[in-house]
């Protein structure tokens, strides 16, 4: 398997992780777009929003409901954030092992693409 987000979630990759449980796993991204930028990803290999079947949907909740909390911790839920998933190459996804990017900590661009 030469995913590299399922190598963080085994170990063999080193990442700053903020919070991981049996589903679902958040750590920071390594090339940061503003002051808080973090990734939070199913444990489970799933390549994108195209691949999620029906039954995997619910981790979609969870990774949202990381995130909130998430938001709060790094003192950004009032300001305001983003959260955003990239899908496809016309999308921006360069790895493929589902992700949600929160980012916030800046007053974020007006242009969503
Ligand atoms: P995307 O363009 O939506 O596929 O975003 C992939 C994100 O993964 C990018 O923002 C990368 O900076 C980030 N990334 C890639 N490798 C690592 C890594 N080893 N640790 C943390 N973030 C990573
Ligand atoms: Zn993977």
């Amino acid at each position: 398997m030469d995913c590299v987000f399922c190598q963080i979630v085994s170990g063999n990759i080193p990442s700053d992780i903020l919070y991981q449980d049996e589903e679902v796993i958040a750590f920071r991204d390594i090339n940061t777009e503003a002051p808080t930028h973090v990734l939070i990803i199913p444990k489970k290999h799933i390549a994108s929003l195209n691949t999620l079947s029906a039954a995997e949907l619910p981790v979609i909740g969870r990774m949202v409901s990381v995130a909130s909390d998430l938001a709060k911790k790094e003192g950004i839920a009032d300001r305001g954030y983003r959260l955003v998933f990239n899908c496809g190459e016309e999308g921006g996804q360069l790895v493929t092992h589902l992700h949600m990017h929160l980012i916030g900590g800046r007053k974020l661009s007006d242009a969503l693409g």
